[in-house]
């Protein structure tokens, strides 16, 4: 594997099919427009259960899109897939809501097999997007009364925006957050 890697052109014929593939699963898991900077915060609070999404271009959090071409690269990657594997550290909720991470999924082409990401990639140009969901179990969760991002944009200061879709006991809304204004009333 690590040998067709160095030698792109013999992946010609993977490369078509990978593309193909490529395309659908983007089309279905990208932002309507994947606009570098932004990103989309899904939010619902049902219960004592909030979920958040997160989609967001891959330069916001990594600074590339291709597939990683290097060793610093693939430890950025890495990097970033532990940074996100702890979402309390980017989202903080009151601690008072006694919150538990219960599950969480990770999706990019950029974490898929590497030979896929690399087909991308040979096709040039093209972006990519990180898509991250969490399910959160709260013990008191009267006491979730918002949510603060200011950890995320200090974490990953490319992104500048994040706009936010909440469905929560007040119903659903839309909005927008910003370093300087990143609390999400619930
Ligand atoms: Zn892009």
């Amino acid at each position: 594997m690590r040998l067709l890697l160095v030698l792109p052109f013999l992946l010609s014929p993977l490369a078509i099919a990978g593309e193909h593939e490529h395309e659908h699963a983007h089309a279905h898991a990208s932002l309507d427009r994947h606009e570098h900077g932004v990103a989309a915060l899904d939010v619902a609070l049902e219960g004592a259960t909030l979920e958040l999404e997160l989609r967001s271009p891959a330069a916001n959090l990594l600074g590339f899109e291709h597939a990683p071409r290097s060793a610093e690269e693939r430890q950025r990657l890495a990097r970033l897939q532990e940074q996100l594997g702890r979402p309390q550290a980017l989202f903080a909720l009151p601690a008072a809501a006694d919150c538990r991470l219960t599950g969480q999924q990770l999706d990019s082409p950029l974490f898929a097999a590497t030979d896929h990401a690399h087909a991308h990639d040979e096709h040039g140009g093209s972006h990519s997007d990180i898509s991250v969901h969490y399910r959160f179990a709260c013990r008191a969760p009267a006491a979730l009364d918002g949510l603060d991002a200011a950890p995320l944009f200090r974490a990953f200061p490319a992104t500048t925006r994040l706009q936010v879709q909440l469905i929560g006991p007040h119903g659903q809304q839309g909005g927008e957050l910003r370093a300087g204004a990143s609390r999400l009333a619930l």
